[in-house]
């Protein structure tokens, strides 16, 4: 399963957490909902495989703990998510769809 593309029609923002909108739904710690809005992870799905993080050009990525969620114990959280150049790299580079990038999601949050 990837990333839903229009999650901010399909979800409710709930929150923030590190100067990015989360959202829904969350229920920690099995359902952490999706992160970011011009560059979106999917923490369900992120299985903190790292290559966003170490190929990103101009370093989005930041890991962040994510203690007893049943796909992994770290995510990536794009704290960055304003310094994107829409390269689409961390998009083809994750083995599991879990990063969505759409400028024109940008200043949403
Ligand atoms: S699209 Fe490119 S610049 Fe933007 S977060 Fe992904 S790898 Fe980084």
């Amino acid at each position: 399963m990837a990333i839903d593309p229009n999650f901010d029609q399909n979800r409710e923002q709930v929150g923030e957490e590190n100067g990015v909108a989360v959202w829904g739904p969350v229920e920690p710690p099995e359902k952490l909902g999706i992160h970011g809005t011009h560059v979106a992870v999917d923490y369900d799905i992120c299985l903190a495989d790292g290559a966003c993080l170490e190929n990103c050009p101009v370093d989005v990525f930041t890991w962040v703990d994510t203690p007893d969620h049943p796909v992994s114990e770290t995510k990536v959280e794009p704290t960055n998510e304003d310094q994107c150049i829409d390269c689409m790299l961390c998009v083809d580079i994750c083995p599991v769809d879990a990063i969505d990038v759409d400028p024109g999601r940008e200043g949403r949050n």
